[in-house]
């Protein structure tokens, strides 16, 4: 094929993520596309992959994304013609503790929830599944009849054969050697010929970082990505195997053993086993030892003695594996993110460029990762949020020790439980507050919040403050004692939380206002006073939420949450005029909140700010001598105000702040207050899966007003025909558990919707949830189920109205 010199985009890595774009593209009309590959198709990690294909995960949006593309591989032979050896074997996964079986039944909830079966099994039941194994030490399992294995080369030439029959190319043996941009537009060099195109996507696997660097000229960042060296290995022939495989005319089902780390299954009439062990190893990370410039189709030396305990623990569990010897081993180079998801859409600080890269299980996801992938880049959005793999939702504090550390420990525990109150330790103080010295002193135990140390709780005396106390999926804890006191404290006296991290622009220049109206979707604060602005996309999907803090006519500070630190400042600066000036200041400014009836009292004693200005009001003032900027507003629903000061001030205005009586509180306490004033969370219960109208939010829009913002059309039209589904709060029968993100909601055993976020409201003594459900049943008094860890817990529709002090008396006190 000669290579073209134009093309719409140019997708740089054949491996299956690329090639999947490709053929999602051209699929949905966008044949006008080339891929570029430096040697043979499939040359990265794609040929040597075991070709595991689980529906499972732990995050919603990843097993959505796996459901398709294995739904898509189901049918793809047949679609384009083209054979592949695609074995639905079902798989089984093994529970050692109770712990891990509530993770299954949450699981196994979320699957139905998005269509897919699983069921929870005795081990009897197991074992009929998979009838080689013991399972004398198990409490149960969980049983995925779609689980199986592909062929990855197979795979990715039919969607190969498939995006060439829509009309995209595809150039084989063509590195891509270096990225230009000229009057808008991208250059990718190659050897054979420059191609300029619109965008441009690093698909290049584990040489995705080195691809990324080609990035940094023009905005981009160092991709945190870091190669582990990843084993499995092939027994000979197991006559037994042959034997059951022949009387049945099927494989034996897969079996991962999560809780010992490695997933074993049938290869032809062979075994394979695949651990991911704790004593890891890293690949290409010194200058010693550096990556090379070309791994086409090799592998690293074989280690097996590093699997040793895996293989022995596997033995026990399978007594066959043990009969043959090996005959192969394969260890080869897969690309780990800090968390382990893949990153799939914007190229963080770069114009029209794209990622999907640092895939762990790339051939489960392939094929949803080309959907996710394609959507971002011909549409700007995906039919799915898609935060989970985002790649803005890591910023300026990946450096290398980080995500090597990260790396190590994610991959060591690949199969690991996300207990809701457990914190990861490797790579922690990326971020710290002036203050967290003194935190730690009063007792906070902290968690990392995008990279930033923010007190969870605060533990006294003799409470147990081990890793270990924090595996558990309840809500009580040694924790849950002290949350109540720090509830408590801010509900009748006065609290204060330092909130390092807010991430904070400011924007201003003749027109700001105008442009913000144009922006977002309802209506902007008068001078010398703030509210909450959402922008939508064009679907009338909530994007954000930021805080607008409104200094003067064309003046203002917009802050919203850590985590959207990149996300969000991208939104405002890709349509942000000439003349107007936006700025990052989140590490020169902090905020802390002080709450509570008696925060009025501790002002009047350390600051000269007008404490009688009203709610949502700021001013500029003095506090503990230091220049301040108060925002009368608190996320906790008390009295309250946001003292936003110089990063150098904050120590000495926390201390004053301390000194004059104010509890130090944690974040724990924060969301439990929060939720019970209907407070809503981004990512939690904000997100492009739901428009701004069924998030009940209709009273931050104004479809009136005569700017076009981004997503009015859809709005309008939504008003028209009316909501079919929208958030309501739920109190919930108390049990041992919040209900999870996704947990369905039952009504009349019909799943009517889903819970967003949920948590304990202490000075309201219930258990609450904001949850989606269908428009039907969202009538106040509506009884509902929700399913949390396996437990129908009843639930009834609150309305509209906050649960603590729904006049909102106390916070405009
Ligand atoms: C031992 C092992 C077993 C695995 N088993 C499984 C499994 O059972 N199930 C599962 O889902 N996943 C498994 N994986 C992971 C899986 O292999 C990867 O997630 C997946 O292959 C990643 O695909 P990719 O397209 O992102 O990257 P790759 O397959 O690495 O493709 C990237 C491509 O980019 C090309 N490239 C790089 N630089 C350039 C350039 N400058 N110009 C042009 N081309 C370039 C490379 O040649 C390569 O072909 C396994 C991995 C290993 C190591």
């Amino acid at each position: 094929m000669s290579l073209p010199s134009t093309a719409r985009v140019v997708i740089i890595g054949g491996g299956i993520v690329g090639v999947s774009t490709l053929y999602h593209l051209a699929k949905a009309g966008w044949s006008d596309c080339v891929l570029l590959e430096k040697n043979e198709l499939t040359a990265g990690s794609t040929w040597h992959a075991a070709g595991n294909c689980p529906n499972f995960s732990t995050s919603y949006g990843v097993m959505n994304m796996q459901r398709y593309g294995l739904e898509l591989y189901r049918n793809l032979a047949e679609e384009v013609d083209y054979p592949i050896n695609y074995h639905v074997t079902g798989a089984v996964r093994l529970a050692h503790t109770h712990e891990r079986m509530m993770e299954f039944d949450r699981v196994r909830g979320m699957a139905a929830h998005m269509g897919l079966q699983m069921d929870i099994c005795t081990p009897d039941e197991l074992q009929q599944h998979m009838p080689f194994m013991e399972t004398h030490d198990l409490e149960g399992g969980l049983w995925d009849p779609l689980d199986g294995d592909i062929d990855p080369s197979q795979v990715t030439q039919a969607l190969a054969k498939g995006a060439r029959a829509h009309g995209a190319k595809i150039a084989r043996f063509t590195p891509a050697t270096g990225v230009s941009r000229e009057n808008g537009e991208w250059v990718v060099h190659t050897e054979k010929g420059d191609i300029r195109c619109d965008y441009v996507v690093n698909a290049a696997g584990y040489y995705a970082a080195r691809v990324g660097d080609w990035f940094l000229p023009h905005g981009g960042r160092k991709v945190p990505l870091t190669v582990m060296s990843h084993q499995y290995f092939l027994t000979e022939a197991i006559p037994e195997i042959e034997a059951w495989t022949k009387e049945h005319g099927r494989k034996v089902p897969m079996l991962r053993d999560v809780d010992t780390s490695y997933y074993l299954r049938q290869d032809t009439y062979s075994l394979n086993l695949g651990p991911y062990e704790r004593n890891c190893q890293a690949a290409w990370v010194t200058s010693s030892d550096p990556m090379p410039d070309d791994f086409s189709f090799q592998l690293y030396p074989d280690d097996l003695d590093r699997l040793e305990w895996y293989i022995m623990d596997a033995m026990e569990r399978v007594p066959l594996l043990g009969t043959q010897g090996v005959s192969r081993n394969i260890n080869g180079p897969i690309p780990y993110a800090p968390d382990g998801l893949p990153m799939i859409g914007p190229m963080p600080g770069v114009p029209n460029a794209f990622e999907a890269h640092s895939f762990t299980f790339g051939i489960a996801q392939g094929g949803g990762a080309g959907k996710v992938m394609s959507e971002w880049i011909m549409h700007g959005y995906t039919e799915w949020d898609m935060w989970s793999t985002d790649p803005r939702r890591y910023t300026d504090y990946t450096d290398q020790q980080y995500h090597l550390g990260k790396a190590l420990e994610t991959y060591g525990h690949e199969y690991a439980m996300h207990f809701p109150h457990h914190e990861w330790p490797a790579e922690r103080n990326k971020k710290t507050s002036p203050n967290h010295d003194r935190l730690i002193a009063d007792g906070a135990q902290m968690g990392a919040y995008s990279g930033w140390e923010r007190a969870n709780w605060f533990a006294k005396g003799s409470d147990d403050t081990s890793e270990e106390a924090t595996h558990t999926w309840d809500r009580s804890g040694p924790w849950e004692p002290r949350v109540r006191e720090e509830v408590e404290a801010i509900r009748d006296g006065v609290g204060v939380i330092d909130m390092c991290g807010f991430s904070r622009y400011t924007l201003s220049g003749d027109g700001a206002a105008e442009w913000l109206r144009c922006t977002i979707a309802g209506a902007l604060p008068k001078v010398g006073r703030m509210n909450l602005i959402y922008i939508a996309d064009q679907r009338g999907r909530v994007l954000t939420e930021m805080s607008c803090i409104r200094h003067g006519e064309d003046d203002f500070t917009l802050m919203t949450a850590a985590v959207a630190q990149w996300h969000d400042f991208e939104i405002l600066s890709r349509s942000l005029p000439d003349g107007l000036t936006l700025k990052d200041i989140t590490k020169s400014v902090t905020t802390m909140l002080v709450t509570g009836p008696k925060s009025r009292d501790l002002f009047g004693g350390i600051s000269d700010a007008d404490l009688s200005l009203g709610w949502l009001t700021h001013q500029q003032a003095t506090v503990a001598g230091k220049p301040a900027m108060l925002a009368r507003v608190s996320f906790v629903g008390e009295l309250g105000w946001e003292v936003h000061v110089d990063t150098a001030d904050a120590a000495e205005v926390y201390a004053a702040i301390r000194d004059a009586g104010a509890t130090p509180f944690g974040m724990y306490a924060l969301n439990a207050m929060r939720i019970e004033k209907g407070y809503l969370t981004w990512k939690g219960d904000l997100s492009t899966d739901y428009s701004l109208f069924e998030t009940n939010l209709g009273r931050f829009v104004r479809l009136q007003k005569p700017q076009d913002f981004p997503g009015k059309a859809a709005l309008i039209a939504q008003e028209k025909a009316g909501l079919t589904k929208r958030m309501v709060a739920l109190v919930v029968d108390p049990d041992e558990q919040d209900a999870p993100y996704m947990a369905a909601v039952f009504k009349d055993g019909e799943r009517v919707g889903e819970v967003l976020s949920s948590a304990y409201g202490y000075r309201v003594e219930k258990a609450i949830a904001m949850a989606m459900l269908d428009i039907g049943s969202t009538a106040p008094g509506t009884v509902v189920a929700v399913e949390v860890y396996g437990k129908m817990l009843k639930a009834t529709v609150q309305g509209d109205d906050p649960l603590w002090d729904p006049e909102n008396a106390r916070i405009r006190a």
